[in-house]
């Protein structure tokens, strides 16, 4: 009987504080200017939903969900998962994934759109609005922001099939005027930290450096001073690295704890065979999880950033596979190049070379080495 009691109570209390009819409006300040921006861009596309009611609230959502839309209610209801929102809150592209996650809830609730888990030519997803299981168990991740963000938002009002010419871009770089500022195959020397202790060693082997982690502990191995990254930029190594399947590792720049300066540090990282996680230390996961069939699985691949015109282009073994662009929010700072490596894990460099664009900046820095704890955010795999 008290449960039954309790049963009612709670019937009488959900029932008295969610009265909402056809016009009820409900969105938290939080929400508001992403609703108010949708509004804003549907208008553009022919659309109003001024006149519409909305409730969008906090939940704890199981999971990994991020967010739900009961599309099929009138008002139709979203909730947001809280620790989704204090994560993506505690990053350096907060207002451009908040968007991208209420702008995907309003596709399901004002447009009627369903997942749609089509890639273009470059990896990227066709639209905002992928999401379910994904093929080859991808992030859903958007690089909703910089050059994509209006595609985005047009696909997303009128679903249009045009490809986007940044999808199919293939960049020519001939002719540029850069010069050599490190070269290094690891035959004697080593422009990365050489030593050991309780948590890491490193050391030259067989022609390659190598840097194992002794812990679960992640690190950044670092040469800080070389490389002046407000210039434009050319680096490529061979590496490999024994890791579990969930870890991910590669090639850093930009800067990490660089005096001042905000900790920014740009990365190309592989995970597992076949994937490659691209992105910035700051930001909520990579911008991107790609899914490629040129790594050689186990084996060396070489991996190349190209800073140019604030654009960064990648490259998986001389072949472009992905560029993006830097801003004032994302931008590049700083003068560190290195490794991230995984715990228990072992990371061998065939050799590096970074050349940087002779009429920039020469002043440099004196180099130092560094290895750092590594501290970037933990890669959810976030569903929408
Ligand atoms: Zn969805």
């Amino acid at each position: 009987m008290r449960n039954a009691f309790f049963f009612v109570l709670v019937i009488i209390l959900f029932s008295s504080c969610e009265e909402w009819n056809i016009k009820t409006y409900n969105v938290p300040s939080e929400f508001q200017p992403y609703v108010d921006k949708f509004k804003t861009d549907a208008k553009k596309y022919g659309y109003n939903f001024d006149d519409k009611g909305l409730i969008v609230r906090f939940a704890d959502l199981d999971n990994n969900i991020a967010g739900l839309a009961y599309y099929k209610r009138n008002p139709i209801l979203i909730e947001i998962d809280r620790e989704y929102w204090a994560s993506a809150s505690n990053t350096k592209n907060a207002h451009d994934i908040k968007e991208n996650l209420l702008f995907h809830e309003l596709g399901h609730g004002f447009l009627q759109r369903m997942h749609d888990n089509t890639v273009l030519a470059n990896g990227d997803w066709k639209t905002i609005m992928c999401g379910d299981k994904l093929p080859n168990d991808r992030a859903s991740n958007i690089n909703y922001r910089g050059f994509r963000k209006a595609y985005y938002i047009e696909e997303l009002f009128t679903r249009t099939n045009d490809t986007p010419a940044w999808s199919t871009l293939i960049p020519q770089f001939d002719n540029i005027d850069e010069n050599v500022i490190l070269q290094q195959d690891f035959s004697s020397g080593s422009d990365w930290t050489i030593g050991s202790n309780s948590l890491y060693e490193s050391s030259i082997e067989n022609g390659a450096y190598t840097f194992t982690t002794k812990t679960s502990q992640a690190f950044y191995v670092l040469n800080k001073g070389t490389l002046n990254t407000s210039n434009d930029f050319y680096i490529e190594v061979r590496l490999k690295a024994s890791a579990g399947l969930d870890d991910s590792f590669g090639l850093v720049c930009g800067s990490f704890n660089d005096g001042n300066t905000p900790t920014s540090l740009h990365y190309f990282y592989q995970k597992g065979n076949n994937h490659m996680y691209i992105g910035e230390s700051e930001c909520l996961g990579p911008f991107i999880d790609l899914y490629t069939e040129i790594l050689h699985p186990n084996e060396f691949n070489t991996f190349a950033i190209r800073k140019y015109n604030n654009m960064l282009y990648y490259y998986i073994n001389d072949t472009f596979i992905y560029h993006n662009d830097l801003d004032e929010i994302i931008n590049m700072y700083g003068s560190q190049i290195g490794f991230k490596i995984p715990g228990n894990s072992t990371l061998y460099v065939d050799y590096a070379e970074v050349r940087e664009n002779s009429t920039g900046l020469k002043k440099r820095n004196t180099t130092e080495l560094s290895v750092e704890k590594a501290t970037e955010k933990k890669v959810i795999h976030w569903n929408k």
